[in-house]
């Protein structure tokens, strides 16, 4: 025995040889007590007396501190038991510590969690067992909210020039908001959503969250199709702080002539199937096969006669080749044997050919009619 032993500050017992801290670490107030009185006031756990999850009774999403979080469609239960644990804390000596929870479903909105604690501290195994009820709070966050009101900061609307968008335009133009807000939401922004999708007569009319992602809307329409954007700004109110709030209007006009139209430009060299028009209108001459390219710019169309499109082409039998630039078929309507141009995708050995019939005749149309859009 030393006389150099410590003694415990609290009753005075003496207390037997332990190891020092670490080097550096610091010695803890309640490091110098002996073991019992040590662990007369331990807790191993440092529990909640209860805890409130507010949980969005519409999307599921949680308040986490000040602002509402996307958890995924889960359970209540292991929502609850996530914010048990985060609000639980192990005390720092404790080694080796091993944790389970039991919920126990008091009603629709109240859950009890036992929660049972083990660890080591001082060498010694020690446990504790704590109750923890939780509430779940029914609300409506910010988002649902707004959406539930019908609020929208931007409108895309989705029209064409001198015609309606088709069916498919219309859809894929949804397709594409849906997508570009989906990527945005996907990436945690909870401003992100579309209030409504109004199929009109006239074209889709998307509404937007925010005037920003209606932009981002229209450009990616126009990326896809061509044509123009026009925006209309319109005061809607004054915030708090008297600051002006706009609305804006994005309308992504299609342009009038897409691929797979057949048009007449009326310059003599005859008609232009489009193969595309994403900012300048390209195609073939129908007649020769000769790239056409409209002499305009961006955005801009010449005038033009709008013939039909590779949609109205019907097969018919290729009667003879007569040269270079003519050949012989048979009329689909009225089965007669016509001469019409060879364009120079024509096929000499080809039994069967794709022609369109329009008031500027009959024409060969290619075989890979339509280039890939994608
Ligand atoms: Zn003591
Ligand atoms: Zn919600």
């Amino acid at each position: 025995m030393s006389d150099s032993r410590d003694f415990c500050p609290r009753c005075g017992d003496p207390i037997p040889e332990r190891d020092e801290p670490l080097p550096g670490m610091p010695r803890e107030r309640d490091d110098v007590l002996c073991d019992s009185c040590y662990f007369d006031d331990f807790d191993l756990v440092d529990a909640p007396e209860n805890v409130q999850v507010r949980v969005c009774a519409q999307c599921g999403a949680i308040h986490r501190g000040n602002r509402w979080v996307d958890v995924g469609a889960r359970d209540y239960t292991d929502i609850a038991i996530e914010e048990v644990s985060n609000a639980l804390g192990i005390h720092i000596n404790a080694r080796d510590v091993r944790w389970g929870v039991e919920p126990e479903q008091v009603d629709e909105n109240n859950i009890r969690m036992h929660c049972h604690f083990s660890g080591v501290v001082r060498d010694t195994p020690v446990e504790e067992t704590a109750v923890v009820p939780v509430s779940i709070a029914r609300e409506t966050c910010q988002r649902c909210g707004r959406i539930a009101g019908g609020y929208f900061a931007s409108l895309v609307q989705v029209r064409a020039d001198d015609r309606t968008p088709t069916t498919e335009e219309a859809e894929t133009a949804i397709e594409i908001a849906e997508s570009y807000i989906a990527a945005r939401e996907d990436k945690g922004d909870r401003n992100a959503f579309i209030t409504e999708v109004n199929r009109t007569p006239a074209g889709p009319d998307i509404k937007i969250s925010t005037n920003q992602m209606g932009s981002g809307v229209a450009k990616r329409i126009r990326e896809r199709f061509g044509g123009t954007i026009e925006e209309h700004p319109t005061l809607v109110t004054e915030d708090g702080d008297g600051n002006e709030v706009y609305r804006v209007t994005f309308v992504a006009r299609l342009p009038r002539y897409t691929a797979g139209d057949v048009i007449d430009p009326e310059d003599d060299d005859g008609p232009v199937l489009v193969r595309s028009n994403r900012g300048r209108l390209k195609g073939i001459r129908v007649t020769t096969g000769e790239p056409y390219e409209a002499e305009f710019e961006d955005g801009e169309r010449p005038e033009a006669e709008h013939l039909g499109s590779v949609e109205d082409a019907e097969e018919t039998t290729v009667v003879t080749v007569e040269d270079e630039h003519a050949v012989q078929v048979l009329d689909p309507v009225t089965f007669e044997a016509k001469t019409i141009p060879r364009p120079d995708y024509f096929d000499p050995d080809a039994a069967m050919v794709p022609v369109l019939k329009s008031q500027s005749g009959l024409h060969i149309l290619p075989d890979d009619v339509v280039e890939d859009e994608e």
